[in-house]
């Protein structure tokens, strides 16, 4: 079976010297033609598909603004909105949606969802942190549906998925793991963040510098344990290309070669565990050139062909992060 992508570039969601911007894709778009999948066609997600998130005064504001308002900023992080913002945001998740429902229905194999702007950090009442509708917590909502009973969904941006967390933090059909940077934005994320749902609320927040090695020891030491005790039906990933070493906005230490590992690890564990099915979903990643590297490696991963000709190893030293992911290990009972 194959593999599909969307792509929704936004051209025109972009503010000035904002680093979420459309011209994060320049470098990927292009070689986008010679990953051996298919792109497919994506429409909005409506007004109840969001609402599977959402909070409908959330969405009625949302569209007055950019209509009406826009262009401007709605948040510190700084979070901008333009005239076509709304609709921008309606096609990103509907491109999520589809891809999660082509997998779901086996008319592919796994899929890719390079969409802007993304998602993960928006809230249920809340637009922030770039993002105005939480796509992959929108998709997993559809996919749950759609007959799905129980969804897990991995975060390994730079940043912790706080909107995520809170879309499942009492949905005990979702599982929610976030790998992110202690002490940088939204400033949520530590172990204990959800003591009523251990196991299925995992947050993994590393040291400035953790790269390679530490997210290698992450992914089999705690990504393994998290979806063997879960056992999700379909995986979803929201993948953030901003825990790259030179990303310019945050100091974590991965590499494309980490990258190309994390999504082989969690391709092996979909087809462990769920016959294959996972869909990865861009969230961040502000260094054009580290989006298409570690967008690329997401495509060797799913299609298990080709190999990354990018060469960037980390020229730092990492942290020793042994107690840190031995704490976590604990307080899950992995
Ligand atoms: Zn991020």
């Amino acid at each position: 079976m194959n593999t599909v992508y969307t792509f929704v570039r936004s051209p025109n969601h972009v503010y000035p010297d904002h680093p979420e911007r459309p011209a994060r894709l320049d470098i990927l778009e292009p070689r986008l033609k010679s990953c051996d999948a298919e792109l497919i066609e994506t429409k909005p997600a409506t007004p109840v598909e969001i609402g599977y998130v959402h909070n409908p005064k959330l969405i009625a504001t949302l569209e007055k603004v950019c209509r009406e308002e826009a262009p401007g900023i709605i948040d510190y992080a700084p979070t901008y909105v333009t005239n076509t913002s709304f609709d921008d945001a309606l096609l990103a998740a509907g491109g999520v949606i589809t891809c999660g429902r082509v997998v779901m229905n086996g008319d592919a194999r796994n899929a890719f969802a390079i969409v802007r702007p993304p998602g993960h950090h928006a809230e249920p009442d809340r637009a922030m942190g770039f993002c105005l509708f939480n796509n992959v917590a929108i998709a997993a909502r559809d996919a749950l549906a759609n007959g799905l009973e129980r969804v897990a969904i991995i975060d390994y941006d730079a940043h912790h998925g706080n909107g995520t967390q809170a879309a499942f933090l009492n949905d005990e059909r979702v599982a929610f793991l976030s790998t992110h940077q202690w002490g940088i934005y939204p400033g949520t994320g530590w172990i204990d963040d959800a003591p009523h749902a251990k196991k299925r609320i995992v947050n993994v927040p590393l040291p400035a510098g953790a790269g390679d090695r530490v997210y290698e020891q992450v992914a089999q030491e705690i990504f393994v344990p998290f979806v063997q005790s879960f056992k999700p039906q379909m995986i979803f990933i929201s993948v953030g290309f901003d825990a790259h070493w030179n990303d310019p906005i945050t100091t974590l230490g991965l590499s494309t070669a980490g990258y190309l590992m994390l999504a082989r690890k969690v391709v092996r564990l979909a087809e462990e565990h769920c016959d294959g099915r996972i869909v990865f979903v861009l969230e961040g990643g502000y260094d054009p050139k580290n989006v298409a590297n570690g967008g690329e490696a997401v495509f060797i991963a799913v299609t298990g062909k080709g190999e990354s000709e990018a060469s960037d190893p980390n020229p730092h030293k990492e942290p020793d992060c042994e107690s840190r992911i031995q704490e976590i290990r604990k307080w899950h009972g992995f």
